[in-house]
Order: C-alpha cells, then sequence, then structure tokens
C-alpha cells in the first residue's frame, strides 16, 4: 500500500510564500492498494493536482471516501479532472446523515448547481456513482478493506481505517478529542464521563496497533482553548492517541492556514524528541511505503 498527501492544509487553502514547502492545498489523500486501485481520502483542493497525475491511468477507475462535508474536503471534487472524461469510473462513498436526512450524493451535488460551478452535474461524462455508507460498513476494494468510524466534529464526520496484505492506516478526519462538557459536581457529569470513556474505548479497539495513524493537529497547546468544540486536534492530543493505541508511526495533518513553515519545522523540531515512535508533518508530496 502506498500513501500520498495531496493536501495537508485545513479551513481553507493557503498559497503563498510562507506556505511553499509544507503546502498550501486542503485535505486530499490518495492511497494506492497493493493491486493497484486507487483509493482517494477527502477531495479538498489538494485533488486537483492529484487528478493531473491520474491523467496517465485513464480510464481510471478509483474509490473516493469522502470524512465529511466541510468545504475543505469537498471544494476541489469539481476540478477534478477524471469527472469530464468518459470512461472513467469513479466511485464516491460517505455518510448518510440522518440529522440532515441528506445523502453523501444530495450534498455533494449542490456544490454542483449553476449558481456555484458553471457545469451542472448532468453534464459529466464520467460514471459517477454515489454511495452512502452506515457506520462500520466495510468496502471491498481489490486487495483492500475500507471501514469507517464516526469521529468528533461538529458535523457527521468519518475516519476512515485501510487495511490491505496485513498493512493497516487510519485517517481521523477532523477531529477532536472528546471532552466533558459538564462541570465536576453537575448531575450529569459522571454519565457523560462514563460515556467518553465507552466511545474512546470503541476508537481505540478499531484502530489499535495500526502501522499509519494520519490525525487532525490543527493547534499548538496554546491555540487550543480559544478554539475549544472546533472539532480539531493539537499536537498532543495526537500523540497522545498514537501512543494510546500502539500505532507504529503518526503524520499529522490539516494544518492550520496561518501556520508557516518555519514554524511547522519548529513543531516537528520538538516532536522529533518523542522516543516512542516517529512523528512527522505531513507535506504535499509526502509518501509512505507499507
Ligand atoms: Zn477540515
Ligand atoms: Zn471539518
Amino acid at each position: 500500500m502506498k500513501i500520498r498527501f495531496w493536501g495537508v492544509r485545513g479551513s481553507i487553502p493557503s498559497p503563498g510564500s510562507k506556505t511553499v514547502r509544507y503546502g498550501g492545498n486542503t485535505t486530499c489523500i490518495e492511497v494506492e492498494t497493493d493491486d493497484g486501485e486507487t483509493i482517494i481520502l477527502d477531495a479538498g483542493t489538494g485533488i486537483h493536482p492529484l487528478s493531473q497525475s491520474l491523467l496517465k491511468k485513464l480510464p481510471l477507475s478509483c474509490s473516493i471516501f469522502i470524512t465529511h462535508t466541510h468545504w475543505d474536503h469537498i471544494q476541489g471534487l469539481p476540478f477534478f479532472v477524471p469527472i469530464f472524461i468518459p470512461g472513467n469510473q469513479i466511485r464516491i462513498y460517505g455518510a448518510f446523515d440522518p440529522v440532515l436526512q441528506k445523502d453523501i450524493g444530495d450534498v455533494l451535488s449542490r456544490q454542483m448547481e449553476y449558481c456555484y460551478f458553471p457545469v451542472r452535474e448532468a453534464e459529466l461524462k464520467a460514471d459517477i456513482k454515489y454511495n452512502s455508507l452506515h457506520e462500520r460498513q466495510p468496502v471491498e476494494i481489490g486487495s483492500a478493506r475500507v471501514t469507517n468510524i464516526f469521529m468528533n466534529h461538529p458535523v457527521l464526520t468519518f475516519g476512515y481505517r485501510i487495511d490491505c496484505n496485513g498493512k493497516s492506516m487510519f485517517f481521523t478526519g477532523d477531529n477532536e478529542k472528546l471532552y466533558n462538557i459538564y462541570q465536576p459536581g453537575d448531575d450529569y457529569y459522571t454519565e457523560y464521563e462514563n460515556q467518553i470513556s465507552r466511545k474512546n474505548a470503541l476508537l481505540d479497539d478499531f484502530i489499535r496497533g495500526v502501522d499509519v495513524l494520519i490525525a487532525d493537529s490543527a493547534y499548538t497547546e496554546q491555540e487550543y482553548p480559544a478554539k475549544k468544540g472546533w472539532g480539531h486536534g493539537t499536537y498532543n492530543s495526537c500523540v497522545d492517541m498514537a501512543k494510546n493505541i500502539g500505532a507504529k508511526a503518526l503524520y499529522l495533518t490539516h494544518h492550520e492556514p496561518l501556520r508557516s513553515d518555519d514554524e511547522l519545522d519548529g513543531i516537528q523540531k520538538q516532536l522529533n524528541a518523542i522516543e516512542a515512535l516517529p512523528v512527522c508533518i505531513a507535506y504535499e508530496g509526502l509518501e509512505i511505503t507499507l
């Protein structure tokens, strides 16, 4: 299995001289299975450069798994060039949202309406199929199996685990460590604490021992208090998660839009002191072979 990062930025694309080394495109990860199938995790603006590289593989068959439908995870999709080319088969997977009563196709086709984009969805030439997933519904893609679990973010968000010939990776999507919304002594504090423990145990079991954990580390510990509840992790929360589940390596992504290359270099230096496992701040073009 090969993993390539095409977009590592969170919230909004961040081009410019201060982000040129880690990259300014929003979330997109390509996974190539051992038998050559193409799996894409999220369709942020990084999917546009990815689509240029996939033009060598026409006719293309690929599967796109969307963690959630915030802009920074879907806004590249109308610019994913293979959707315009006949003969390509593109399967798009994501959650059915029971609160909004919308499936992934409903939400994604909205951004192809004329007020947002000049080409109507009905005019796309590729064979595009939407598939709504329930939690933990497995999908077999060639030699790989993709499964999902709910994460903690303001909209329904899947984390995806991919297993392929004994190797495994997990991508959190956007995720904030669960915390108790009550104060000690409040009526519901203990009950909520127990709920958090149960949910954490389920998540830990789901991802225990993965070879690669890719996690949302948008904030520093200093920034986090002002952003609590926005649904993102910190460098420390990701490292704790990786240690807790015995991940063999941790890759950090969804960089805060204003975080410069030099700042990320400084954070990487601090992370190099962690002995439990290798921790790497992801950058555009980074490749991992498992
Ligand atoms: Zn995001
Ligand atoms: Zn989000």
